[in-house]
């Protein structure tokens, strides 16, 4: 296995001889408008892919995507993608991928096999109460595959009972989490917030966790740095990988 970040949720995979793209946000910087109703409104992507689209794009074998909120699916990825390729999503975006031209779209419903990899779907928070259920639904997924170790992508959610029971059904030896704290003006976190990331390495001893969907959308106000600093409070500095965009993360031996 090798996982690169490429900007925000944007991860390019290497898995059981796959390579999947997820989450691909392929847009130019400034692409998009503000997210409504949030701070620090400047224009969506607030920074440049690190490796044209092309490249990201280039020899993908599958694209997985935990939903279809702009940041993790938009229109120069759905542009971009070979409309026949194995798109691996939750139930409720099938009708959008297909009226995208998608022709292979395979909507996991519990779990799926493909090439060798289980795939299969967790569920999610992307924030509490009201604001939560407004931005349903998400999943996130486990990949397993024999010889390689487990990775859950737990995808846009916040610290929640989901999150905890994936990790006691799954055991992943790597976990992706979507950082970045983001928010609207009103309401709490939508995405992991520093302390939610805590609770995962405590939860998730033996796990690598990486944190990524930083830096990139307005919205989303903690930082690289800031997370770093309340990781090395909190004593996790070593569990815990926070990559730059373009960056291959480093997996730990154990992984
Ligand atoms: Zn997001």
């Amino acid at each position: 296995m090798r996982l690169r970040l490429i900007r925000h949720a944007t991860l390019l995979l290497e898995y059981n001889g796959q390579r999947f793209l997820i989450d691909p946000m392929l847009d130019n910087a400034g692409a998009r408008p503000a997210i409504q109703n949030s701070p620090n409104p400047r224009k969506n992507p607030l920074v440049e892919l690190p490796i044209p689209a092309a490249d990201v794009v280039r020899e993908v074998s599958a694209v997985l995507v935990t939903h279809t909120h702009s940041d993790h699916w938009d229109a120069t990825a759905a542009e971009r993608l070979p409309k026949t390729i194995p798109l691996f999503g939750q139930p409720e975006d099938e009708a959008k991928f297909r009226s995208q031209g998608f022709s292979d779209v395979r909507s996991v419903h519990e779990s799926t096999d493909w090439n060798g990899i289980t795939i299969a779907r967790t569920g999610g928070q992307h924030g509490k109460g009201e604001i939560g259920k407004a931005m349903a639904p998400v999943s996130g997924f486990v990949l397993s595959a024999k010889g390689e170790p487990t990775l859950y992508v737990a995808g846009d959610t916040i610290w929640c009972e989901e999150v905890d029971g994936a990790l006691t059904e799954h055991h992943p030896a790597v976990i992706v989490v979507n950082a970045g704290a983001a928010q609207f003006l009103e309401g709490g976190p939508i995405t992991m917030s520093a302390d939610d990331v805590i609770q995962t390495c405590r939860k998730a001893l033996r796990s690598q966790i990486v944190a990524v969907h930083m830096e990139s959308i307005n919205h989303c106000l903690l930082t690289r740095d800031d997370l770093a600093f309340q990781l090395e409070a909190a004593r996790l500095t070593g569990k815990v990988s926070i990559p730059q965009d373009g960056e291959w993360v480093e997996l730990c031996p154990a992984a």
